[in-house]
C-alpha cells in the first residue's frame, strides 16, 4: 500500500468490484430476450429477461445487444407458407406466421383421412411445433405496403370456413408490421356459380372437410340400412357422386371404393347391391395431365371396380330432396339423387389476392396481375411485381420492395407452374434458403424440379409418370406410399402414417362416428 493514497485504495476496490460482477454477469448464458407480444408489433421493444435482475444490469454492461433481427411474416400455413417458416433461419429472421388455421395439412393424404384409412391427425402438422416467434390464428383482410402494416381478423374457429361453405364468423381486428412479407394463401374452391354447390356439395380441403365427408359417407349407410328406407331411396343414398376427374376426385373416388369393398361390404350385406361411385367431368378424359395410356389404364380399372366415369358431363345444379341430394345434369334426360357430392375441380383466387390486385399503391400503380388466373405475378426470384399505375397494361415494370408471394394464388413471371404442393414447396424452400444468404443475394432463379406425377386408383394399383419413365399397377402403389410417406414433414408423422396402414390392413378402417 505504499505510495498509495486512502483515495486510490478505495478506488481501486470498486475497480475490482466491478471486474467481478462483470465475471458473474458473462457467466450468465446469454439469456433469450423475450418479445413482448402486446408490442411486438413495434419491432424493438424488448421485456427483461427473468433471470437477470435490473440491479445486477446496472453494475455491469453485460454483452452487447444482439442486433434486431429482421422481421419476416408469412401469410399462410399451407405447402408454400409452412414450408417458408420452416426453412427460414431462426437466427436470422424473427419468423411471423398469420393464417386462419393452426395447422398444415398435407392435402396428398386428406382423400386417405376421409374414408378412415388414416388417422385425421397423421395428415396435419402443428404450425406452433415450429418454434416461430409469434403465430396468429387470424386471417389477413388488407395491406398496406407503404407503411409495412398488414390488418388481420383473428379466427377463432381454426378452420377454413371461407374455402368451405360455412359461414365466416367475423373476429378482433389488429395490426401487424413486417419488415418483409411473404404472401402464401392459396386459393379456394371454384364453384363456377354453379347453383347448390356452395350449400350442398363437400369440399376437400382440409381436415374438417374430411371428418365432414367420412360422416356423411357413414350416415348413408346408417340411414339405407333402415327398415324404414324405401329401395329408391337406398339408390339415391348410397349413390357417391364425385365432380371433377382430376388427381384429387380420381383418388377420393378410388379410396372409397376401398372403403366399400374391404370393411363396409362385410358390415352392410344386405344393401351393398345399392351402391354407386361416378365420377364426371366435363372433359372428353379423365386425369388429363397423364398421357393417353395410363389415363385409359385408369378408366379401365375404374370399370372393373364398378366406378362409373362420365367424361363430357355438365352439373348444373343440386337441391336438396329431403334426406338426399338431387342433381341435374345437362346431359341427362332426369335428375339424379345421391348421398353425397364431393366437389373436387376448379381454383379461384383468395379474396385478400383478389383484393390486392385491385388497390392502388401509393402512386406506384397496383400488383401485376396474371389475367387468366388472377394470380400476383412474380419475377423468378419470387419478388411481388407491380404494373403500370393507369392500371391499363398488365406488363409488369418493378419490383415491390421486401414483399414476396408463392405457391397456388402467383403465376411466376414466363413460367406457368401448376397449382400442386411439388411447386408451392419448392418455391418456399428456394425463397427461403435465397433470403437466409442475405439481403438482395439473390444467386440464382427459381427453376421447378418435377418429381412426376401419380395418382391412386384402388385395390393397391396406382400410375407414376415422369420424364424419365412411367409406372402402373402394384409398384407404382408402393412408390405412391413411399414418395408420401418420405415427404411427410415431421419424424412423428414419418411413424404414425404406417403404423395406421398398418393398423387399417389388420383391423379394417376407422369408421366410427363422432
Ligand atoms: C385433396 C387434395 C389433394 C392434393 N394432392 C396433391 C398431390 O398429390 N400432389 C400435389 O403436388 N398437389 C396436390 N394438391 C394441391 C396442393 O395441395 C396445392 O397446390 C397446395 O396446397 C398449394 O399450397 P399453397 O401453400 O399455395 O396453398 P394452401 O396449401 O391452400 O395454403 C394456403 C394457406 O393460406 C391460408 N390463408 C388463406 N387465406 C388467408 C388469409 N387471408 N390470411 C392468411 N392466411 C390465409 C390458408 O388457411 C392456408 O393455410 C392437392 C390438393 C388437395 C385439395
Amino acid at each position: 500500500m505504499d505510495g498509495l493514497t486512502r483515495l486510490q485504495c478505495r478506488s481501486l476496490m470498486r475497480a475490482a468490484q466491478n471486474v467481478a460482477a462483470s465475471a458473474s454477469c458473462l457467466a450468465f448464458k446469454t439469456p433469450p430476450v423475450r418479445r413482448n407480444a402486446s408490442t411486438s408489433t413495434s419491432g424493438n421493444s424488448l421485456a427483461w429477461p427473468h433471470n437477470l435482475s435490473k440491479t445486477n444490469c446496472l453494475l455491469t454492461p453485460g454483452p452487447a445487444a444482439a442486433p434486431r433481427k429482421e422481421r419476416v411474416v408469412i401469410l399462410g400455413s399451407g405447402w408454400a407458407g409452412y414450408a417458408a417458416a420452416r426453412t427460414l433461419s431462426p437466427s436470422r429472421f424473427e419468423r411471423v406466421l398469420i393464417s386462419p388455421r393452426s395447422h398444415f395439412v398435407f392435402t396428398p393424404l386428406l382423400a386417405s383421412t376421409s374414408v378412415g384409412t388414416l388417422e385425421f391427425r397423421a395428415a396435419i402438422e402443428p404450425v406452433r411445433r415450429l418454434g416461430l416467434d409469434e403465430f396468429h390464428q387470424a386471417r389477413a383482410t388488407s395491406i398496406d405496403f407503404k407503411n409495412k402494416v398488414i390488418r388481420v381478423e383473428a379466427n377463432e374457429r381454426g378452420d377454413v370456413s371461407a374455402a368451405t361453405r360455412r359461414p365466416q364468423i367475423n373476429g378482433e381486428e389488429f395490426d401487424v408490421k413486417y419488415d418483409k412479407l411473404i404472401i402464401a394463401v392459396g386459393c379456394y374452391s371454384q364453384t363456377f356459380g354453379i347453383e347448390g354447390v356452395r350449400e350442398h356439395a363437400n369440399f376437400l380441403r382440409d381436415v374438417g372437410d374430411a371428418r365432414a365427408i367420412r360422416l356423411r359417407i357413414l350416415d348413408a349407410f346408417e340411414t339405407a340400412d333402415l327398415p324404414t328406407t324405401s329401395d329408391e331411396e337406398r339408390r339415391k343414398l348410397l349413390h357417391f357422386a364425385i365432380v371433377g376427374g382430376g388427381p384429387t376426385g380420381i383418388e377420393f373416388a378410388a379410396e372409397l371404393h376401398d372403403l366399400i369393398d374391404e370393411d363396409l361390404a362385410r358390415m352392410y350385406p344386405g344393401i351393398l347391391d345399392f351402391c354407386t361411385i361416378t365420377v364426371y367431368d366435363i372433359a372428353p378424359k379423365v386425369l388429363p395431365m397423364f398421357d393417353s395410356k395410363l389415363a385409359a389404364y385408369a378408366t379401365e380399372i375404374f370399370k372393373r371396380q364398378g366406378i362409373r366415369v362420365k367424361t363430357e358431363h355438365h352439373l348444373t345444379r343440386i337441391r336438396r330432396d329431403g334426406r338426399t341430394l338431387m342433381l341435374r345434369i345437362k346431359e341427362e334426360p332426369e335428375e339424379v339423387g345421391a348421398g353425397i357430392v364431393v366437389w373436387s375441380t376448379g381454383l379461384m383466387q383468395n379474396p385478400l389476392v383478389q383484393q390486392l390486385v385491385e388497390t392502388e399503391i401509393d402512386g406506384r400503380g397496383k400488383l401485376a396481375k396474371e389475367p387468366k388466373t388472377g394470380g400476383i405475378v412474380t419475377n423468378s426470384n419470387m419478388q411481388v411485381q407491380l404494373r403500370w399505375p393507369d392500371g391499363e397494361s398488365n406488363d409488369a415494370t418493378a419490383t415491390l420492395e421486401d414483399v414476396y408471394a408463392i405457391g397456388d394464388c402467383i403465376s411466376v413471371q414466363g413460367s406457368p407452374y401448376p397449382a400442386t404442393a411439388q411447386v408451392a414447396s419448392q418455391q418456399a424452400v428456394y425463397l427461403a434458403k435465397q433470403l437466409n444468404r442475405g439481403m438482395g443475394n439473390f444467386s440464382k432463379p427459381f427453376s421447378f424440379r418435377n418429381w412426376g406425377v401419380m395418382t391412386y386408383l384402388g385395390g393397391w394399383r396406382a400410375i407414376h409418370q415422369s420424364k424419365a419413365d412411367s409406372l402402373k399397377g402394384w409398384a407404382a402403389w408402393m412408390l405412391w406410399r413411399t414418395a408420401y410417406l418420405t415427404r411427410s414433414m415431421s419424424v412423428r408423422n414419418k411413424i404414425m402414417i404406417p403404423v395406421y396402414w398398418l393398423i387399417t390392413w389388420i383391423f379394417g378402417r376407422d369408421i366410427s362416428r363422432f
